[in-house]
């Protein structure tokens, strides 16, 4: 008797069998293909499932297996290559395949609804319909002249019926005399066109010949290319060449909202079907996406993180866009890396995967220079104009006003009346990271995290960035009831007050999450921006993700400080990311950009490795630095973390775990911990990490088995869970 092999969604690290369904031949279930859903029961529930093979036993016993409930797919709706690809999503991250499996379907379909083709709504004669003879209905002329419609042609859309005039109730008229009936007009594949594009200067053609001479089949490649130097006008005549192919293009890009213009580029130069996953799409709209990209309907897939398990009907090429960007990895539940996911995708799918950056992560850097990737260079701005000359403004001994030294406040001053644009970046919103009494010290502190509370002076309350707690702003210290309270420390909203005050006749624009809420936001700040009358900017991260600023032509990073002390071993990585591609934002039509950098340690490593040489300079430095110590990507991590409401239960879990696999570790791996994660109280949960390092992939990957096994048969107490995340971003 065979049974069926299937992922259920659950928490639980496996797969479950279960009988066919009831009347189902054997033969039936002998031609059942993998990856069909069938509803099946579990626990008290009816879940959705996925057959991952048919097996001819099972290891359980033949009693204590219960038969599925019925076939929803008569064909799969997800080819093997994508169900590979998640099986080995599940396997490398240890992660339950059912919520793998999960990420691959809109909901509607993860319910178990039937799986429709989409099209637009028509008619079409029934049998009864088309064996009418002509100049039937002669009593009812609008009936007939809509029949006379229906048998001219196979069928006819609602609209089009509804512009002859014939009304909803004419055709339910038909339906009740079963002549006609709802169905849905496939719609005809149109071809892609683009338009011409730009004509390409030396480098850009090199790379277009270079990934040409690759071929249709799988390679990986790291353009690196320094902002502005025409990266996204190489991604346009890639993806025209895929399309004229006959095949997809699948692009991913950090964050949607917030870069309105690559997408406006995309839409321009083609006139393709481009489909667009973002965060803000209706659960209708999705459904339509994701069902226009697996039938092949959408030539342009464009889309976030979770868009790499779009499925695809002729995949050609895939692109990541700002690979460095910390959004491409998951941070809860399905911890992975999308830019790691879109390279083993393009491997199984036989298909180039292009990865881009000004500021690539070391570990693509890595892999380019160990020679797994080809690696191409845009060493100069496309459009002639030299990169930003960047220095450093010593502050000490300064007086700084919100932030502002006077050296900085004249050289914002003379942009302006120049008739130019500066941009600030500060990376703290709100008006101030702290509030304090000044009589007793009392500091305003989250109740559920170690964390500080920011001020947010205009809505007059206190607010946790960690856990998103807010309270009103308190007239008195709660303590000794002194009313004298300050704001120390640096925001957004303050600064933003002191250059309204100084600067007032000029525009400021403030961007951060606060100001930018609602979808249009971003797209109409642009508008104002690229008309490049004289403005200041002053903003957040937000304003570094690949945003263009033509007229930007200062730019001042006011608090370096901050990003020159990091524990965590990335942060110096980090650092020159951000403030390459901030600087990245300045002088790019003409005139050549200057940017200032605001610091109290001029002679700190890292600000003299910002200011003495390029990014990929640092970037290779640093990848020694990572072999000396053998942190990724030289070595390897992975990291077991604790979330409990009792600190200790926590650690006394990894204490026990570390004890359990500490003596049966493979070669090579060390444990580290535990330890109180970086905010070891967050939402009102205690942290508490086990770090383990390997020196190569495959110890690693050991070490993570028998980690995971252990915790599975670990007693976990007080409501604690447990996690594992493989090539972690944020450690120490
Ligand atoms: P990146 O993606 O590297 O930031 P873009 O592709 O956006 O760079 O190009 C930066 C600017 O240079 C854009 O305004 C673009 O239109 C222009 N550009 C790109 N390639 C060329 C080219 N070959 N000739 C002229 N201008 C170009
Ligand atoms: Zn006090
Ligand atoms: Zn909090």
């Amino acid at each position: 008797m065979s049974v069926l092999r299937l992922v259920i969604p659950s928490p639980l690290r496996q797969t479950f069998d279960y009988l066919p369904p009831a009347g189902m031949s054997e033969a039936e279930v002998g031609g059942l293909r993998q990856g069909v859903r069938l509803r099946v029961p579990f626990g008290r529930r009816e879940v959705t499932g996925y057959l991952l093979a048919v097996r001819p036993h099972s290891d359980v016993a033949e009693g204590a297996l219960k038969p599925a409930l019925e076939l929803l797919d008569p064909e799969p709706l997800i080819d093997s290559r994508l169900l590979q690809l998640c099986q080995w999503a599940a396997d490398y991250y240890h992660h339950p395949p059912g919520e793998v499996f999960n990420a691959l379907f809109p909901k509607r379909l993860r319910d178990g609804k039937a799986h429709q083709l989409l099209g637009n709504a028509g008619w079409q004669l029934t049998t009864r319909g088309k064996g009418l003879p002509p100049g039937a209905m002669a009593r009812s002329p609008r009936q007939a002249q809509a029949l006379a419609m229906l048998q001219a042609q196979h069928s006819v859309a609602t609209t089009q019926l509804r512009d002859a005039g014939i009304s909803p109730a004419v055709l339910r008229g038909l339906r009740a005399k079963d002549l006609a009936q709802e169905c849905l007009l496939q719609q005809p594949a149109q071809p892609a066109s683009s338009k011409p594009g730009l004509s390409l200067n030396p480098e850009q053609a090199s790379i277009i010949n270079a990934l040409h001479n690759a071929g249709e089949g799988f390679s990986c490649h790291l353009l690196e290319g320094v902002t502005g130097s025409g990266k996204t006008e190489i991604y346009l005549q890639l993806i025209d060449r895929c399309l004229q192919h006959g095949k997809q293009a699948l692009v991913l890009i950090p964050e949607i909202g917030l870069t309105p213009q690559t997408l406006q580029r995309f839409q321009q130069r083609f006139s393709a079907s481009i489909v667009v996953f973002h965060s803000g799409l209706g659960e209708a709209q999705r459904y339509r996406a994701w069902e226009a990209a697996r039938s092949g309907s959408a030539h342009i897939v464009i889309g976030t993180r979770s868009a790499i398990f779009t499925p695809l009907h002729q995949p050609g090429l895939i692109i990541v866009d700002e690979e460095h960007d910390g959004s491409y990895k998951q941070q809860d539940g399905f911890r992975y890396s999308a830019r790691d996911v879109a390279v083993k995708r393009a491997q199984l799918e036989a298909c180039p995967v292009l990865l881009g950056s000004a500021t690539p992560s070391l570990e693509s850097i890595n892999n380019a220079l160990a020679g797994r990737y080809q690696h191409h260079h845009l060493t100069r701005r496309a459009g002639g104009a030299a990169l930003p000359s960047i220095h450093a403004l010593d502050v000490r001994r300064q007086k700084l006003r919100a932030g502002l030294s006077a050296a900085l406040v004249d050289a914002i001053h003379s942009k302006l009346q120049a008739g130019q644009q500066t941009l600030l970046f500060l990376n703290r919103r709100g008006y101030a990271p702290t509030l304090q009494c000044h009589d007793c010290g009392w500091i305003a502190e989250c109740r559920a995290c170690d964390a500080r509370l920011t001020v947010h002076r205009r809505q007059r309350r206190l607010r946790c960035h960690h856990c998103g707690a807010s309270r009103g702003l308190p007239r008195q210290c709660p303590h000794c009831h002194s009313e004298q309270l300050l704001s120390a420390g640096l925001g957004t909203e303050q600064t933003e007050e002191f250059l309204r005050e100084r600067f007032g006749q000029w525009p400021i624009f403030r961007v951060d999450s606060d100001s930018m809420q609602g979808k249009n936001a971003m797209h109409s700040l642009m508008t104002e921006i690229n008309k490049c009358e004289p403005c200041i900017l002053l903003g957040t991260q937000m304003l570094t993700k690949g945003h263009h600023f033509p007229g930007v032509n200062l730019v001042a990073v006011i608090d370096t400080d901050a990003m020159l002390f990091s524990a965590d071993f990335r942060g110096e990585e980090r650092m020159a990311q951000l403030l390459t591609q901030v600087a990245g934002r300045a002088g790019r039509a003409g005139l050549p950009g200057t940017v200032l950098l605001q610091t109290h340690y001029p002679d700190h490593p890292a600000m003299l490795a910002m200011l003495e040489s390029n990014y990929g300079e640092q970037a290779r430095d640093q990848l020694l630095r990572r072999q000396a110590t053998g942190m990724p990507p030289a070595g390897h991590l992975i990291v077991v973390r604790s979330d409990c409401g009792n600190a200790d239960l926590g650690e006394s879990f990894l204490r026990r775990l570390h004890d359990t696999v500490q003596a049966d570790l493979p070669r090579g791996a060390a444990l580290i911990g535990p330890l109180p994660s970086p905010m070891q109280r967050r939402a009102g949960k205690f942290r508490s990490q086990l770090i383990l390092t390997a020196p190569d992939r495959a110890t690693a990957q050991a070490a993570a088995s028998r980690l995971v096994a252990a915790a599975d048969t670990l007693p976990a107490r007080g409501g604690l869970k447990w996690s594992i995340d493989i090539d972690p971003q944020d450690v120490f």
